[in-house]
């Protein structure tokens, strides 16, 4: 096996080189097997000069006509350097990167779900992915550890009554006064706000995950939110088409049929496009610092609350980072009661975070004024 470090992509394109529907042990995942592992945390900047890739399903990487031979890259003039895979190789082991359809849904009894949209009371009883509800931009994604015990078999995010979350979000005005944790599947739809964790597994201890389990986090905590993307292209998509009476040749999708729309809308390649057309949300807040420390490949000994630099993001972020459409990275301190700090330390970021989204519309209308601009 060769492994193909992309330096500069000038005219010829493949990074991603082929659409890969992998029998996995999930079908809920499409997974890609990048051309080089570790640009397989491919920045947005680098993805967006890939241009068109080839979509031929069920082939690998190494089947796709558009995969140039090592031979023919390392003599050819295409901007490439082909490196045969060695021991050294920090990325030789990396997994392939997945792209997960769905929001995850924990198994009954339990009831915690990934909120990206309103889930429709049908699918919420049944404890379903819903597809009959649009998925939008939103305006703020919460990202927590992982669901705490209480939150694992209520269903609301940071319901258990020790957790500060809640009141925080009402001091930074973020939510009404008097909304709770059992507002927790209104906030998708009145106020744009969605919630997902690191890890999706029950717990009240995070400090008993070791760094491996973090990291098999990271890599599933991407595809989930590189799902999220794909289903908000899909939804604009459907959407654009309804208003503009497109010939029904034109693909059609809609969040009430992404889970049979085509493979090719739920790839790497199909979320980086999402995320260069700002459908990512406008902001991310990971809610503690340790998650968001654990997303990159060395943890780093001190993370600042509040507004993260975009030129520091960790490696393979799925957002956009900057320019139009960028989401912005934020880390709140731990809502934990267990967590000691001052009261002003506690709350200022979540005030400063207030103020943020107050300027942000929602429904989102950001993308689509850009859209109208460019076309
Ligand atoms: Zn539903």
């Amino acid at each position: 096996m060769y492994v193909v470090s992309v330096v500069k992509m000038s005219f010829f394109s493949f990074a991603f080189s082929s659409d890969s529907t992998w029998g996995g042990t999930s079908s809920a995942f499409t997974s890609q097997r990048p051309a080089r592992p570790c640009d397989a945390m491919l920045s947005f900047e680098s993805f967006r000069f890939t241009g068109r890739v080839s979509t031929s399903p069920g082939k690998r990487p190494g089947d796709s006509p558009v995969t140039p031979s090592p031979k023919r890259a390392a003599g050819g003039r295409i901007g490439v350097v082909v490196a045969a895979k060695s021991a050294e190789d920090p990325c030789a082991d990396a997994p392939p990167l997945e792209v997960r359809r769905e929001a995850f849904v924990a198994p009954a009894p339990a009831r915690w779900r990934e909120r990206y949209a309103p889930a429709c009371a049908a699918c919420e009883a049944a404890r379903t992915p819903c597809a009959h509800t649009r998925e939008r931009p939103l305006k703020l994604l919460v990202c927590g550890h992982n669901p705490s015990d209480h939150s694992w078999m209520s269903g609301f995010s940071y319901s258990n009554p020790s957790n500060n979350f809640w009141r925080l979000l009402v001091t930074g005005e973020i939510i009404p006064k008097d909304w709770t944790a059992e507002d927790c599947p209104r906030l998708q739809r009145e106020l744009g706000i969605g919630f997902t964790d690191a890890g999706t597994v029950p717990g009240n201890d995070a400090a008993k995950y070791d760094r491996k389990t973090m990291l098999a986090w990271r890599a599933d905590l991407y595809a989930r939110l590189r799902g999220h993307l794909c289903r908000v292209a899909a939804a604009e998509r459907a959407s654009d088409s309804e208003s503009h009476g497109d010939s029904p040749g034109e693909q059609i999708q809609s969040s009430s049929s992404s889970s049979s729309s085509s493979s090719s809308s739920f790839t790497v390649e199909a979320s980086a496009r999402a995320a260069e057309r700002g459908y990512g949300p406008a902001v991310v807040a990971f809610a503690g610092k340790r998650q968001y420390g654990q997303l990159f490949d060395r943890v780093p000994k001190r993370i600042e609350t509040g507004k993260q630099e975009p030129d520091a993001l960790p490696p393979g972020w799925p957002f956009r980072a900057k320019g139009e459409g960028a989401t912005e990275v934020w880390v709140l301190p731990s809502s934990s009661g267990r967590a000691a700090m001052t009261k002003e330390a506690r709350e200022g970021p979540y005030v400063e975070l207030g103020k943020k989204l107050r300027g942000v519309a929602w429904p989102r209308t950001d993308h689509e004024t850009r859209r109208e601009r460019t076309t």
